[in-house]
């Protein structure tokens, strides 16, 4: 005990003799008080960094340091060189903690320092200018408190955006799917059972689906996320809309406490979901340039509120039943290869899936909470068996219903798409061994199928059946 807390309880032992008992509590409520003050700076080590995390995405790099208690923290730019200075409170300089490689990233270096001798200093050596934008998060399923940068690269966040695919009245257009790999960076998703995150599995499905549709003529897909770094979920759609999307897909894989659940699933959104969605777009509408149909399609900005209202409603009602329309055929096709946790599509106020205007699906894989599933949803094998079923379920669903103005409305009027998904009309120029790889298959397993002899010999128009 210091002498200040003794002089100060002997002086009090002076007042309790005396003053009446009443004030006693009253007293005794002050030392403690008193003693919780004095032992305060003792305290003001208590935080310390745990850890460092970093994700580079096309536009932003995200440090995130691992904090053990909150706390508080500013920031400012120097120059000459540029650099970025965190002071954070009452937190000790780390011992040891890795540094992420920083190879790709604006920052040079990270240096450590004490300030005031209780706070830490960091200094971030920078190769270039950025913005800065720094806050704290509170502890979540996977993390405890965590302090994060986002530094902007200062090209601006147009590098994140892919360009808006111009409509050509001429020529006839892909159709544009957008592919959305949920979660990443720091924020990992399920865990999965035997270890690995969820954010590491979409990304790799949605990656093997964009191959697919990549070497499928009138088609072309655009990944929302191309590396491990977050989107936030809004921005998600609004990548779609800006890529003029006819199709946006999240991909994730489920999980629950009980590890005996299992199954995939498909989502659309729900009635409620649409109905206050319409809402806030009718609220927004002023502010926003978005135009329901994208490019070229109805703005909302010069409508009365009853026509603004009811354009969102039939916007919203089609898409709505497009987004179930395609779900369905998605989830048929995942129900050859995997069991289903629910048979039909399955409806839910998902954020990514409220576009009025771009039919969306959200597709559980499977439950990677569940043991034999888990490990099998790591494997990449199925997941690229799970992303030829979601292909599958895309094309069939868009070879039935092309969109106006598109290849494949023209290559279906010509008779050279067959409306079988598990059938493909020879185009001229075509090869075996090409068509062999745009669908994932071997050569050989396609000739059997075929019954094609060592000849190699085929046509144009002829129709070769897909083995599964
Ligand atoms: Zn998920």
């Amino acid at each position: 005990m210091s002498s200040g807390i003794r002089k100060f309880l002997s002086r009090l032992q002076i007042l309790k003799t005396a003053r009446a008992s009443k004030t006693k509590s009253r007293v005794s409520r002050c030392i403690l008080l008193f003693a919780a003050v004095l032992l305060l700076p003792l305290q003001s080590f208590a935080a310390q960094v745990n850890d460092i995390r970093l994700w580079r995405s096309p536009d932003k790099t995200r440090l995130v340091f691992d904090v053990s208690s909150e706390v508080a923290h500013s920031q400012f730019f120097l120059e000459n060189p540029h650099r970025l200075v965190l002071d954070i409170r009452g937190t000790k300089k780390p011992a040891t903690v890795a540094t992420p490689g920083l190879s790709t990233t604006p920052i040079s270096k990270i240096r450590y320092g004490v300030r005031n001798k209780k706070d830490l200093r960091i200094v971030l050596d920078l190769r270039n200018k950025v913005t800065s934008k720094s806050f704290l998060l509170k502890p979540n399923a996977t993390y405890g408190y965590r302090l994060v940068v986002d530094l902007f690269d200062s090209q601006g966040t147009k590098a994140a955006v892919p360009e808006r695919v111009p409509s050509k009245p001429s020529s006839r257009r892909d159709i544009v799917v957008a592919i959305d790999a949920g979660h990443g960076g720091e924020d990992p998703g399920a865990l999965a059972y035997g270890g690995g995150h969820e954010k590491a599995v979409t990304l790799n499905i949605a990656k093997d689906l964009a191959a697919l549709l990549k070497k499928e003529p009138g088609f072309k897909p655009v990944l929302v996320r191309t590396g491990d770094y977050y989107i936030p979920l809004r921005e998600r759609s609004s990548i779609a809309r800006k890529s003029s999307a006819d199709l946006f897909i999240s991909i994730h894989a489920d999980a629950f406490t009980d590890r005996r659940a299992n199954g995939a699933s498909v989502f659309a959104l729900s009635r409620g979901g649409a109905t206050s969605e319409t809402a806030r777009w009718l609220a927004q509408r002023e502010n926003s340039s978005d135009q329901i149909g994208g490019e070229g399609g109805i703005s909302l900005s010069d409508k009365d509120d009853i026509l603004a209202g009811v354009l969102l409603d039939l916007s919203m009602t089609s898409t709505l039943s497009s987004s179930l329309e395609v779900g369905d055929m998605v989830l048929k096709n995942i129900g050859t290869i995997n069991r289903l946790h629910k048979k039909q599509v399955e409806q839910a106020a998902f954020v990514v899936l409220k576009s009025p205007d771009i039919p969306s699906i959200l597709v559980e894989t499977g439950f990677i909470s569940n043991p034999k599933e888990g490990r099998k949803l790591k494997t990449r094998s199925h997941q690229r068996a799970l992303a030829r079923q979601i292909h599958k379920g895309v094309k069939s669903y868009f070879v039935k219903k092309p969109p106006p103005g598109t290849l494949l409305s023209k290559l279906k009027a010509e008779g050279k798409v067959s409306t079988r998904p598990d059938q493909y009309v020879i185009q001229a120029g075509d090869t075996l061994s090409e068509i062999a790889s745009r669908f994932d298959i071997s050569l050989s397993s396609l000739k059997t199928a075929n019954k094609i002899s060592r000849s190699d010999r085929i046509r144009t128009g002829q129709v070769l059946v897909i083995p599964n």
